[in-house]
């Protein structure tokens, strides 16, 4: 069963019960006539905030974006949230990323407001019924990304719009239409107005869709590319190709990985400055930094010593980049087949448990400071290379270590 829908139809009847109108709106619709679950469904409608939150009650809703109209009414058990926003449309954009304020309106007008055909279309619950004032279905039909109005207008308004644009093109696989892709074509450099964690936010979905190849060439196409990804767009032609190529071939969708592919033999310095400058959380630009910083090491596996090769097998992201290795290479590889027999190996042979640690080192006489890192890393690779395999062994190693070093 779903929850989220049938919440949905029954906040849109408790609106209409109380005299309003209440519609499911945007992309809910959007993706109900594609015939995909949607993944949240919005309601627009006549009544005002304060009027939304008399209907559900101050307990059920949450008012943090009534000045925008949106109250937030929270479901039962399983069945989610839904934001309840009042027919508004928006007025001034005078800093080309959100309005200036809103005015509350009618249901044609708050469908003007929104951005692409397909996305400005309402539903109606109670007599299922489309209720469509900027031939969304039409486009929808036609897979066409379209502007609501004059795309010119509408980009400079909000610049993130075009970025959306693409994002919708390349996970619906639709065309966009050629004024609006015209007038993204010369609104590009404007992308500058949008704050990084709301492009980086696009960016992480295009990368994430199986269209991820297309959106690459959409963005390289409209002039997006070197405000979105300056690092990629200014590699030389055959890199890039053989990076598309690559991204085509993975099946499954990964944030890191494909930004790994993307910066594959650049400079460290330039992908720190990439994860930064998108803002990407920590956890991910980890990640792509550290295939980007081992992909050489891992390519050429057979070519370590197992002390050498099991530090960066037992990594979190050695599974995806021994993938990538292989996507890119066109299959397996000496240092691949090195690497995935070794990941076969028992939990044991593969990572065994240390021999001794830090405090056991000082109990044993050392003086605690950066010769006990040095030491536990030789006694570590002695016991990879299976030449002592006990503590009272790796004490004894210790001390000779620390006796020369
Ligand atoms: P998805 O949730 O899959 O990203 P969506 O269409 O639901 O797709 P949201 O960002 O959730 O997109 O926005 C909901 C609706 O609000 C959109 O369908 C669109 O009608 C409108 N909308 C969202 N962002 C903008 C924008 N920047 N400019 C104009 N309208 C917008
Ligand atoms: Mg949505």
């Amino acid at each position: 069963p779903d929850r989220q829908r049938d919440f949905a139809a029954d906040v849109a009847a408790r609106l209409r019960a109380a005299g309003y109108q209440a519609l499911w709106a945007g992309g809910c619709v959007r993706d109900a006539l594609l015939g995909k679950t949607p993944k949240d469904y919005d309601v627009a409608t006549s009544a005002t905030p304060d009027q939304v939150r008399q209907v559900f009650g101050k307990q059920r809703t949450i008012a943090i974006g009534a000045a925008f109209g949106v109250i937030t009414v929270k479901g039962r058990r399983g069945a989610g949230q839904i934001e309840v926003a009042t027919f508004r449309k928006d007025v001034g954009y005078s800093d080309g990323r959100r309005p200036d304020r809103v005015e509350f309106t009618d249901a044609e007008q708050d469908a003007r407001r929104r951005d692409f055909t397909i996305n400005g279309m309402f539903y109606d619950p109670a007599d299922d019924h489309v209720i469509d004032y900027v031939g969304g279905a039409e486009d929808l039909a036609a897979r066409v990304v379209r502007a609501i109005g004059d795309p010119e207008a509408r980009f400079d308004e909000d610049k993130l719009r075009m970025l959306r644009a693409v994002r919708f093109a390349a996970t619906l696989d639709f065309e966009i239409e050629a004024d609006t892709f015209a007038a993204i074509s010369r609104h590009a450099e404007e992308l500058s107005a949008v704050s990084a964690e709301r492009v980086a936010a696009e960016l992480v979905r295009m990368l994430a869709c199986p269209g991820r190849r297309r959106a690459l060439e959409l963005l390289a196409q409209c002039g997006l590319l070197e405000h979105v990804l300056p690092e990629f767009a200014g590699r030389p032609e055959a890199e890039r190709e053989v990076a598309m190529w690559t991204l085509d071939r993975l099946d499954w969708p990964s944030t890191a990985a494909a930004l790994a592919v993307l910066t594959w033999g650049a400079l460290p310095r330039v992908v720190a400055e990439m994860t930064q400058r998108l803002r990407l959380s920590n956890a991910l630009a980890a990640a792509v930094g550290w295939m980007n910083a081992n992909a050489d090491a891992l390519a050429a596996a057979e070519d370590l010593s197992w002390p050498q090769l099991q530090p960066l097998l037992i990594a979190p992201e050695a599974g995806t980049l021994i993938d990538l290795i292989e996507a890119r290479a066109g299959g397996p590889t000496a240092g691949t087949l090195v690497c995935r027999e070794k990941l076969a190996l028992p939990p044991e042979e593969l990572n065994p448990a240390p021999l001794l640690d830090g405090t056991d080192l000082i109990e044993a006489g050392i003086a605690a400071g950066p010769t006990v890192g040095r030491l536990l890393r030789v006694v570590r690779e002695a016991q990879l290379e299976g030449t002592i395999a006990t503590r009272d062994d790796a004490i004894a190693l210790a001390l000779a270590a620390a006796g020369r070093g």
